[in-house]
């Protein structure tokens, strides 16, 4: 198939960001009474879902201590919702089950969420807490739990079937997605700063705008653009750091205890809500008893037909190799570096059977193959939505961005020069101006 010479919008990336944006755009052209055909591309150097988008657990959640970042999931589930078949999304909810040190922190997201109208309940004390879930399940065990955020909005979606949903949604609308081209770098107009020309490994693109959605892969379009390696932090107490990283990444761990997805219905046979547990209860192995921490630890998980069991994670791990060595490719599964380790199965195991003693001796079930995957993520660990090259808009999510579906259309937007004031707190410019987002007391980097 022949490349394109020019394209008045060309998107890097086929994942959730990239498509989602090449959705919003294409329908602003429809219903502006324009032609679409031949005006929007989507280049991926493998193809759709080949990133971080296409391992996805798939979470889709509001539970954030940030209040910009709640108002963005609000609006991001707005857009799940519109669609759940075309988007294999299911609407099933979410839980956040905290031990006392996040009580405070999880009641303040409570109250927000009823300030923007975002649909949740809140149990608090141990008794009230536990007496929530054994409603649910008989078989609770959970020590420590002292709250309860029930989220009624939110759910999951299946990665992959999402991925091709979207796909196949964009292309309906005239969007031509390009497998198999790589993106080598970027050619500035000889009077501006802006960006002219697209550099390909199948020839050269001229074009008027560039969104960038490369998940993992951000690192290397910030130095295609000669954007800085190391930036200038400002912290919430005012200090200001210096040369400090602009990226780093971290192992996500994830795996399947392949048992019938059924085994985690809910006792009346409902499918549950999403479960994210914290707790600070010492968290002992069910294979032969020991002590695996007495630190604050966290799971999620679900029943997902889709992976063929109980699907979650644990809090992830900092990748220390110098950022700038962390070989990306090949990403996820096929990764010979960054997987799941054999610690995080018997610890995320483990921490099932804490739960539930439905899962009490299914170490045997938890699947061997490969799974995980890095994510790359920002000096503050979260999102940078941003134009750079007045014409080059970078979607840069520091792996919160599944969820994020909304944000294509926010982007898109802005790409048609309407100002989203729900992207502001985003900016690049944050970290020297010293306007952070908030610090929960959360075991993860993104929460
Ligand atoms: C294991 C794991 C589980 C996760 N679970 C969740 C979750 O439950 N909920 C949630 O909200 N988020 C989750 N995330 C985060 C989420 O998956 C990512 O934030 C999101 O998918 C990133 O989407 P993206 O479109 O930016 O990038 P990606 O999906 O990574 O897509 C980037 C694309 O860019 C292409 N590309 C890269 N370089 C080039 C180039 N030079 N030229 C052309 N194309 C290029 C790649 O091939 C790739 O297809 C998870 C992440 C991981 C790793």
């Amino acid at each position: 198939m022949a490349i394109p010479e020019h394209v008045e919008f060309v998107i890097i990336g086929a994942g959730i960001h990239g498509l989602s944006t090449s959705w919003r755009l294409a329908q602003k052209l429809i219903d502006k009474g324009e032609e679409v055909d031949g005006r929007i591309v989507v280049l991926d150097k493998s193809g759709i879902a080949s990133g971080a988008s296409g391992i996805a657990c798939g979470v889709v959640r509001n539970n954030y201590f940030q209040p910009a970042m709640r108002r963005l999931m609000a609006h991001s589930v707005d857009v799940w919702e519109s669609d759940p078949e075309g988007l294999s999304y299911h609407p099933v909810g979410y839980m956040q089950i905290s031990c006392e040190a996040m009580r405070e922190d999880v009641r303040t997201i409570f109250e927000q969420q009823q300030e923007i109208g975002y649909e949740s309940v809140f149990i608090e004390g141990e008794n009230a807490s536990t007496n929530y879930m054994r409603g649910m399940f008989e078989d609770w065990q959970a020590k420590n739990i002292t709250s309860v955020l029930h989220e009624k909005r939110g759910g999951y979606s299946n990665n992959t079937k999402a991925m091709y949903g979207l796909s196949a949604k964009v292309e309906k609308l005239g969007v031509r997605i390009i497998s198999g081209i790589e993106v080598k770098g970027f050619v500035t107009d000889s009077t501006s700063n802006a960006v002219s020309t697209v550099v390909t490994d199948k020839g050269d693109i001229t074009c008027e705008q560039i969104v960038i959605g490369a998940g993992p892969w951000v690192r290397d379009f910030w130095s295609m653009l000669d954007l800085p390696k190391q930036i200038t932090v400002k912290d919430l107490d005012g200090e200001i750091h210096k040369n400090v990283d602009m990226w780093r990444y971290w192992q996500l761990e994830e795996g399947v205890l392949t048992v019938p997805p059924e085994a985690l219905l809910t006792d009346d046979g409902k499918m549950p809500p999403v479960i994210h547990v914290d707790t600070d209860a010492p968290l002992y192995s069910d294979v032969d008893g020991s002590v695996i921490t007495e630190e604050m630890w966290g799971i999620y998980y679900k029943p997902d037909w889709h992976f063929g069991g109980v699907q979650g994670g644990a809090s992830p791990y900092k990748v220390n190799t110098p950022v700038d060595e962390v070989a990306i490719d090949p990403y996820g599964p096929s990764s010979p570096e960054f997987v799941s380790s054999q610690e995080f199965a018997h610890m995320w195991v483990s921490a099932l059977a804490h739960c539930h003693k439905r899962f009490e001796g299914t170490m045997p079930k938890y699947h061997r193959e490969p799974s995980g995957g890095i994510g790359c993520f920002t000096p503050d660990s979260f999102p940078v939505f941003d134009k750079f090259n007045e014409n080059v808009f970078i979607i840069a999510d520091s792996n919160h961005g599944w969820k994020m579906l909304g944000v294509g259309h926010l982007v898109a937007d802005e790409v048609m020069g309407e100002n989203q004031e729900l992207l502001e707190p985003f900016r690049f410019s944050r970290f020297e101006k010293g306007e952070l987002h908030p610090v929960s007391n959360s075991p993860y980097p993104w929460s």
